[in-house]
């Protein structure tokens, strides 16, 4: 088959998208191998925890996965504004209204 230099263009350019593609599902492999690793490192932090929390107190498993219940259902709440009482959310963490900045209550936010 005789590719003319309009095809050519067309095939270098689609094997240029195709390497770029190919390199971004590598970084993105490796970003997720490492978020893993995060995961899993957080995971044993909060068995450790957890487990602490049971054996060395006089709280009970049900009392903690009451806890873990009750805040899953306000992680999609959002913040008050400090200044003029707005919600914030809670991914952003500055009201857009004054420019506060809402500090979380919580000491995992992300
Ligand atoms: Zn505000």
């Amino acid at each position: 088959m005789v590719m003319d230099r309009h095809e050519h263009q067309q095939l270098n350019e689609a094997q240029d998208s195709a390497g770029r593609a190919a390199r971004q599902g590598t970084e993105l492999k490796s970003e997720i191998k490492s978020l893993e690793a995060k995961l899993s490192t957080l995971a044993t932090a909060c068995q450790a925890m957890w487990e602490l929390l049971r054996d060395k107190s006089s709280l009970t498993e049900e009392q903690i996965q009451s806890k873990i219940e009750q805040l899953s259902g306000q992680m999609g709440e959002a913040l008050q504004c400090p200044q003029c009482g707005r919600q914030v959310s809670r991914k952003k963490n500055r009201c857009l209204f004054c420019g506060i900045e809402a500090e979380s209550d919580r000491v995992f936010d992300v």
